[in-house]
């Protein structure tokens, strides 16, 4: 909660004071609002959210809450051709996961009729014209975008035509781009967002909620503004893109003389090692670089879930990372330190032999078997013990072992020592066997307990280190049948500034391991784990429910790995 307590997100105005708010319109919003802080999470709904939505969730939701406020989620639904039914169902699952509850789901399709009202009234009172003019006449018009703009031929239009115009727009008269509703701003200013911004334009496409009702959707920049403003949002916070932008903003609800919510911009949140870009995430599932929008080596909200990160630790991030005033590339470390801390005491330590390779004990009998019991997490007693059986012939990981290993390589080597995790004795290699192309096949090693060829040499926990490892006997461990192993999907750190990121791909992120090893504990202890992280995240869910509207605290310590595979 600094986030809230401490810098920018503490200074904000107190909803009932908007410095903002016209005398006639305040008595009205604060009936409204009763003085409480109202905000929004206002996601497009065309494709699934990512790591950078997690901050604005955590920003949106996380603000009201900590004010005892409401914070709405508002699906931007004006482009019918990009939205899907499952981007709306993902969107607030993740909300959800992340710990919050719409106080309420709005669209701003809902709006649509009132906004269209709007839109006639701000042409009746001069200040919104019908253009006709192709988009590269436009553009041409707008000059370098550093000044002098080129007034648009029909600017100057009379208000009835205008009207009369802007009607046959939405009576399906143009073709798309055929004509656009602009507003009538300011071409003397030096902010390109005042040149006479598009508020609608047509489109023929069959709506998600509203069908084929409308032949015209509104631009963002008219939609967002006044739908805040009919919601009585109090804090329209949003990333920094949208500085130049808060002044069509206010002057739109000026012009038609609504209510005018303060906008706020924090930092958008750029991570080392990926791109956040819808845009770009589509085409990586659509050109086939990665199995989905959930596939672990993308920054989405679906994959990190499916990768097992704790909503805690998004929220952790989040929080450490604090709210800046200026963009900056986050390290990735610095993610991977809050997983890190959230998981650190909740994580069961099992083993798992990636590349098994047998390892004989030579001076033990044959039937040698001895019953363990490890602790589950050395750290943490709670999480229970589980049994395992150490054997003449076990399975170690390929790479604890080298056969000529540099200096400073301290696990298994010939004439070295090792301990398998809890053993009570070190073993030390004293052979290895090949294959005709020198692979190790075998290793050969004796154990330490006083009789083995080192004599009675006394083995402290610094001569040797701790490796995993597998029981060899039939039932004693498990095979599985593949393992993925996901590196970063890119070679630079930062793919965002290469220009052409699909020659950045990193074409071994993707390994595959076939015949892997498990411990036999592996699957029940897995399997509580995620049923009590279920049952978790549902408590969770109720009790973001009942208290959307109370405080928040955003350090909850649920390690839910639902939907983990
Ligand atoms: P994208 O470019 O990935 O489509 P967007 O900004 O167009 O992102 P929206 O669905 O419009 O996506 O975003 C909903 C909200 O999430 C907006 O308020 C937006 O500012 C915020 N948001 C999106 N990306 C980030 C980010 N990287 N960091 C912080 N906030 C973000
Ligand atoms: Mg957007
Ligand atoms: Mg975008």
């Amino acid at each position: 909660t600094s986030l809230f307590s401490e810098g920018f997100l503490s200074k904000l105005h107190k909803p009932g004071e908007n410095p903002q708010i016209k005398p006639e319109l305040k008595e009205k919003h604060l009936a409204w609002t009763k003085g409480r802080v109202f905000t929004r999470f206002p996601p497009e709904p065309n494709g699934y959210l990512h790591i950078g939505h997690a901050k604005a969730i955590t920003i949106d939701f996380g603000y009201a809450k900590y004010h005892n406020g409401c914070c709405y989620l508002r699906f931007d639904d004006t482009n019918p051709t990009a939205e899907e039914g499952v981007y709306f169902d993902s969107i607030l699952e993740m909300v959800r996961w992340l710990g919050f509850e719409p106080w309420k789901i709005t669209y701003t399709s809902d709006n649509f009729q009132k906004l269209f009202d709007f839109a006639v009234e701000l042409t009746k009172r001069g200040k919104a014209f019908v253009c006709h003019c192709d988009q590269e006449t436009m553009a041409a018009a707008k000059g370098s975008g550093k000044g002098n703009p080129q007034p648009c031929p029909h600017r100057d239009r009379p208000v009835e035509e205008n009207v009369r115009e802007f009607q046959a727009m939405k009576d399906g008269k143009y073709p798309e781009k055929g004509a656009c509703l602009r507003m009538k701003i300011d071409l003397s200013s030096g902010n390109p967002y005042m040149w006479d911004p598009v508020c609608y334009r047509v489109k023929d496409a069959p709506h998600h909620r509203t069908g084929t009702t409308w032949k015209i959707y509104p631009a963002y920049d008219f939609a967002h503004p006044l739908c805040d403003s009919l919601e009585n949002i109090t804090h329209s916070l949003c990333t920094l893109e949208f500085i130049d932008a808060r002044a069509s903003y206010e002057w739109l609800c000026d012009a038609l003389e609504v209510y005018k919510p303060r906008q706020y911009e924090t930092a958008r949140l750029q991570l080392q090692g990926t791109f956040l870009s819808k845009r770009k995430i589509r085409t990586l599932v659509e050109k086939g670089y990665v199995h989905g929008w959930d596939d672990p080596r993308l920054f989405t909200l679906i994959a990190l879930r499916r990768r097992g990160i704790p909503p805690a630790a998004m929220l952790r991030f989040v929080e450490e990372l604090g709210v800046s005033l200026s963009n900056s590339e986050i390290k990735l470390v610095r993610f991977e330190h809050a997983i890190r801390q959230t998981l650190e005491l909740s994580a069961a330590r099992l083993f798992l032999v990636l590349e098994p390779v047998k390892l004989t004990i030579t001076n033990v009998a044959d039937e040698y078997s001895l019953e363990l019991e490890k602790l589950i997490h050395p750290k943490v007693p709670d999480l229970g013990k589980v049994k395992c059986t150490f054997t003449k012939s076990v399975y170690i990981e390929k790479d604890d072992f080298r056969v000529d290993p540099p200096a400073d390589f301290n696990r298994l080597a010939p004439g070295k020592s090792v301990i398998l995790i809890g053993s009570p004795f070190p073993i030390t290699c004293t052979d290895f066997k090949t294959d005709a192309e020198g692979k190790v096949t075998e290793i050969i090693c004796a154990l330490e307990d006083g009789t083995g060829p080192s004599g009675d040499r006394k083995f402290k926990g610094k001569d040797a280190s701790a490796i995993h490892w597998v029981s060899a006997q039939p039932g004693r461990h498990v095979e599985v049948d593949e393992v993925r192993y996901f590196e970063p999907l890119f070679k630079s750190d930062d793919p965002s500034k290469v220009d052409n990121f699909e020659t950045d791909i990193n074409p071994d992120s993707l390994k595959v391991f076939k015949g892997a090893l498990l411990e036999p504990a592996f699957y029940p202890v897995a399997k509580k784990l995620i049923k009590d992280a279920k049952a978790e995240a549902v408590k969770r869910t109720k009790a973001a429910a009942s208290f959307a509207q109370d405080g928040v605290d955003a350090n909850t310590s649920a390690g839910v790995a639902q939907g983990a595979p």
